[in-house]
């Protein structure tokens, strides 16, 4: 009997392997799949720069959401300091 269970549970947990292992085959898939959307793209409003919105840093600035590339930029730009371009 105890066998029997045993046999049960390695053909469930084979089971549930395979099937995680199926739904995982398309890795790009999986990577474009998620949370945010990796691809959407803002602009840095201090060095305007285009960074991917989940590696910006999000800052409230007068109601409107910025997103800078570093804190550098961003503590620039709410200090209003110029952009040093050479
Ligand atoms: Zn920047």
């Amino acid at each position: 009997m105890f066998r029997l269970i045993f046999f049960v549970l390695l053909i469930l947990v084979l089971y549930y392997l395979l099937h995680y292992l199926i739904k995982d085959m398309p890795f790009s898939k999986m990577k474009v799949k998620g949370k945010h959307e990796p691809e959407e793209l803002v602009q840095d409003p201090y060095c305007q720069t285009y960074i991917p919105k989940q590696f910006a840093l999000k800052k409230k600035v007068e109601r409107q959401v910025l997103y800078f590339c570093s804190e550098k930029c961003m503590e620039s730009y709410v200090r209003k300091e110029p952009k040093n371009s050479a």
